[in-house]
Parts: structure tokens; C-alpha cells; sequence
């Protein structure tokens, strides 16, 4: 087979992975940037289709003149030849014949146009997937009309479109603050925001928190919103059930006592059309799971991705930023790009400036202690499990009741998630356990009474393939010689 080869092959478009490619590029590398979306600027930077709207975007983004600057070096360098970039594209396989990888692409979606090649090569890979919203079950859970923050705020932010008049935003952690706004701004009503923590944790944390002024900033203007708009902003409260026929029509809330615990009488019902819940992110680490990189379990509970202090990995050749080192905001994925893009480089001979590597890291190490501050203010409830009834689904693409994990685990002996999942199904569906996953995990140590581990969720967060593929593409797969990793072999013993 002959592809093309890159010096180095960025996945992601958000700001990571536009970071790597712009700042690969400069140093003189030859990039091939990849990206499922159909334009740059990932999860935060998402906007309306530039086509249609040229100035989209402008008005409730932060940081946007740092997504224009590094748009317009990316489309430079994609115009100038420096850069290959593959819109509307994702990574599906990534194997490795003996020298670099190969990057299996198709495109996104049917409407979508194929990728001129079905395979690049990449000397180098700088891998920068982001993440995605995290979820925990809630009896209604799967009624039209609950849908992740994430997802209604991208409606909001690709397209303009409101999914709810009457909405209630729940969970934890600083993201159901853009959500709540933007619907409000939108013209929704908003008749809450349930927060499972409280803002009083931030004050054992105010030393970090100092450290990243612009991120005071960001939470006065939103404190002014919930303001303007009237949103009650309800602390150590969370939803227990969300009710309704055909679709949900109300949620009945209550209150966390101090020990984690449902404060009995605190219940209510408040009507709503709209559920929107967060749980903070959980990182997409197909691909760094697929080329083998070591994952630990990070401060909030997900499992991320391992790099040294200048974003390698413990795989040779292989570079991470943004969201897979552990969730901790645009503004950090955008340094850690960049620096992954130097370490690359200079690993390539092309050293970059002492100076400019030093400032990186020290910008990486303050982010980095503010998401922990964060993270550490924001806990997923320790005893959430609490408010699970036997029959309410776990797994939506199998449809696996509570009770039948607890099954499993009580009568058959499951004790760990592979096994539960074996057994009762959870996580064996359509997208393979990237709903349910973190929840399974913790459902499996809560049922074994212990914490849950990264072996946990490093079961449930391994998938053969990152992206969905057709018969033809995987028939068209040399496996017939030495299984060349263990993504390629894994597909060997199961083909
Ligand atoms: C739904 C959502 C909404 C968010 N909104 C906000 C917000 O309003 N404010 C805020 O401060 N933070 C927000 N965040 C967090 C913020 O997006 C991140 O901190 C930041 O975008 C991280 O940048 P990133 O480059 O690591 O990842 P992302 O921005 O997530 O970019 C990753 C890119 O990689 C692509 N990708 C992943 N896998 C593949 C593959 N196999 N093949 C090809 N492409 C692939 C994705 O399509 C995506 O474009 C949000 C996160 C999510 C998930």
C-alpha cells in the first residue's frame, strides 16, 4: 500500500489540534490535519456554517480572535501546500506497519464527501480527539426532551436552534452556566440550574483559582446573566426523576445533605420541556487507547491519557493535547497543542526556543491546577447511585435495567465491568459503552463497596474501532499477515 506520508498527523480541528497543525506547520513540518466537523474550532469554537453566515460565531464565544488567528494560519498553510486539511473526516483504525502509523479515514456522514485518500501515513501523531459531555442514568432519562448540556448547546451554537421552551439545566461543574445563559439568551425560559456541589467548595481552592483571572471574569459575567435572566442557580440539588409520557414534561428535584445523602422532604416537581444535564466531560480516548498509550484515572473521576511535561507519550512518535490529557479547558488545550507541536518537531530536529518551551509549561502547570481546583469544587455525588430504581435503564442502546446489573453482580458473580458487562450487557450496544461507561464503572464499585479504579473504566473505554466502518472498509483490511497492533489483531481474532 502507498498513502501519502506527513511528517505529522494531527487529529482534532478543536483548539488542540489546531494549535498542533498551525504551530507544526511553522516549524517546518509537513502536516496532515484531520477532523470529523465539517470547519475547525472543535467543541468550543463551534459556530454556523461559515459558508452561509462569513462573521458566524462573533457574538458568545470567548476567545474567538484566538480561533481567528489560528483559522487563518490554517487555511495560509492549507492554501500555501504546508498543510493538508481533511474536514468532515474521522479516524477510524489506526494501525502501525514499521516505521510511523497509518491512519484509516472515511467521512463522516453519508452526505458527507469521501476523503481523497482512505489511508494517510504520519511519521509523527499528535492526537487531540477532546471529549465529550459525561452522564450518569436518572430514572426518565431516556424520554425525548432530556438531552446532554453539550448537546443543547451545540444546537444552539451550530445552528441557532433552541431544543426546549421551558428548560432546566442539571449536574455539576461550571459548564451548565454557558447552557443555561445561551438558552436564556435564546429566548428559553430557564427555570433552573441544579448544581450538585456547591460554590462554597472553591474556597480551599481560592490559590489556584487566583492564578487564572480571566476565568473570575467569565464567572462574574455569568453570575450578572443568571441575574438578568432570573435563572436560580439551586446548590447541592440534583434531579431524581424526570417524568412524562411521550416525552418529559417535569422533574422532581431534591437536596444533597452535607454527607452526600438525599435530605428527606426536600423533594419538589418543577415543570419543564427541557432537561439538559452535565456531569463535567469524560475524554474520547479511542485512538490513544488504540495506538496504546497508559491511561490513569485523573482527579475527576475520568480516565485520561498519560503524557510527560511535553505532551509525549509513553508510545514513540505519539503526541497528546487538549481534552485527552484530562479535561481542563480551551484556553489549556491551546497551550498544550502548541507544545506538542514543538516537542514534535523538535524530536524531528527542529528544535524550538528554550524560552518559548518553559513559558508553555508554566502556562500548562497553572490551567492544569485550576481544573484540578475545579474539579475537586464540582465532585460527581459519591453515593449517586442512590437515586436509581430497579427499572431505570442503564444502557440505553441495549436497554439494560439497574436491576439487571445488580443481577449479574448478586447472582452470577460479576465484580468488575468487563464481566458485568458480559453478563447483563451494558456497554455491548451501538456506541459501545461512550454513554454509559463512566457509569457502569462506578455502578460496578459501588455494588463491589470500593472506589472505582482506572481498570474500571479502561475496560468499558476500550473500542476496536473509534468510528463506525463499513463491511467494505474492513474487508478491504490486509489481516492476513503479523497482526502489525493489537487494534489489527483484535480484528483478526474477531473476523
Ligand atoms: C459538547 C461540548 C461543549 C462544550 N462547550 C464549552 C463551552 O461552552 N465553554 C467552555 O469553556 N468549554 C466548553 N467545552 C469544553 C471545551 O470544548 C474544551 O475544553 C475544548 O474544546 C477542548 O479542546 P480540544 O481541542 O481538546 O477538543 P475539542 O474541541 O472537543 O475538539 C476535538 C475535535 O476532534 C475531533 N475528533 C475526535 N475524534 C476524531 C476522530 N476519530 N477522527 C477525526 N476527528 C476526531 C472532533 O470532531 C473535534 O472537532 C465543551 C465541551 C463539549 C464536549
Amino acid at each position: 500500500m502507498s498513502a501519502e506520508t506527513y511528517d505529522v498527523g494531527v487529529v482534532g480541528a478543536g483548539p488542540a489540534g489546531l494549535a498542533a497543525a498551525v504551530t507544526a506547520a511553522e516549524a517546518g513540518l509537513s502536516v496532515v490535519l484531520i477532523d470529523a466537523s465539517s470547519q475547525p474550532g472543535g467543541q468550543y469554537w463551534r459556530h454556523a456554517d461559515e459558508d452561509q453566515v462569513p462573521d458566524a460565531g462573533h457574538a458568545g464565544h470567548h476567545d474567538w480572535k484566538t480561533f481567528e488567528r489560528l483559522r487563518a494560519g490554517l487555511y495560509a498553510d492549507r492554501d500555501a501546500g504546508r498543510t493538508t486539511y481533511l474536514p468532515n473526516t474521522q479516524v477510524w483504525l489506526i494501525d502501525r506497519p514499521a516505521t510511523g502509523f497509518n491512519l484509516r479515514l472515511n467521512a463522516t456522514h453519508a452526505a458527507a464527501p469521501e476523503p481523497g485518500a482512505a489511508v494517510v501515513h504520519a511519521k509523527r501523531l499528535i492526537l487531540c480527539p477532546g471529549g465529550y459531555d459525561r452522564q450518569l442514568p436518572i430514572p426518565g432519562w431516556d424520554l425525548p426532551g432530556v438531552m446532554a448540556a453539550g448537546g443543547v448547546q451545540a444546537l444552539l451554537k451550530g445552528s441557532g436552534t433552541l431544543a426546549g421552551r421551558r428548560a432546566v439545566v442539571a449536574g455539576t461543574g461550571p459548564f451548565l452556566l454557558p447552557v443555561a445563559t445561551g438558552l436564556a439568551q435564546a429566548g428559553a425560559g430557564v427555570v433552573g440550574i441544579c448544581e450538585a456541589g456547591t460554590l462554597t467548595n472553591w474556597l480551599r481552592h481560592v490559590g489556584s483559582a487566583v492564578r487564572v483571572p480571566s476565568k473570575g471574569v467569565e464567572g462574574a459575567q455569568y453570575a450578572a446573566l443568571l441575574a438578568r435572566y432570573r435563572i436560580r442557580y439551586r446548590m447541592r440539588t440534583v434531579i431524581t426523576e424526570i417524568h412524562g409520557e411521550a416525552r418529559a414534561e417535569a422533574v422532581t428535584v431534591a437536596r444533597l445533605g452535607v454527607d452526600g445523602q438525599l435530605v428527606g422532604g426536600s423533594s419538589r416537581r418543577l415543570e419543564v420541556d427541557l432537561v439538559a444535564l452535565g456531569w463535567g466531560f469524560t475524554p474520547s480516548l479511542e485512538l490513544p487507547l488504540m495506538v496504546g498509550v497508559a491511561t490513569r484515572k485523573d482527579v475527576d473521576g475520568s480516565l485520561v491519557a498519560v503524557t510527560d511535561e511535553a505532551q509525549r507519550t509513553d508510545v514513540d512518535g505519539v503526541y497528546l493535547a487538549g481534552e485527552a490529557t484530562g479535561v481542563g479547558g480551551a484556553v489549556m488545550a491551546v497551550a498544550e497543542g502548541r507544545l506538542a507541536a514543538l516537542t514534535a518537531a523538535h524530536d524531528a530536529g527542529r528544535p524550538a526556543s528554550q524560552a518559548t518551551l518553559a513559558r508553555l509549561q508554566k502556562d500548562i502547570s497553572r490551567y492544569r491546577n485550576f481544573a484540578k481546583a475545579m474539579h475537586a469544587a464540582h465532585p460527581v455525588p459519591a453515593d449517586w447511585t442512590q437515586w436509581l430504581t430497579p427499572d431505570t435503564t442503564v444502557c440505553r442502546c441495549e436497554e439494560v435495567p439497574y436491576q439487571q446489573i445488580r443481577d449479574a453482580h448478586a447472582e452470577l458473580g460479576a465484580s468488575d465491568p468487563r464481566t458485568l458487562k458480559m453478563l447483563a450487557r451494558p456497554g455491548m450496544g451501538w456506541c459501545q459503552g461512550r454513554v454509559c461507561g463512566y457509569a457502569v464503572a462506578d455502578i460496578t464499585a459501588s455494588l463491589c463497596g470500593r472506589t472505582t479504579a482506572a481498570e474500571d473504566l479502561r475496560s468499558l473505554g476500550k473500542r476496536t474501532l473509534a468510528a463506525p466502518a463499513s463491511l467494505a472498509e474492513l474487508a478491504a483490511l490486509d489481516l492476513t499477515g503479523p497482526a502489525p497492533n493489537q487494534q489489527t489483531e483484535e480484528l483478526q481474532t474477531e473476523g
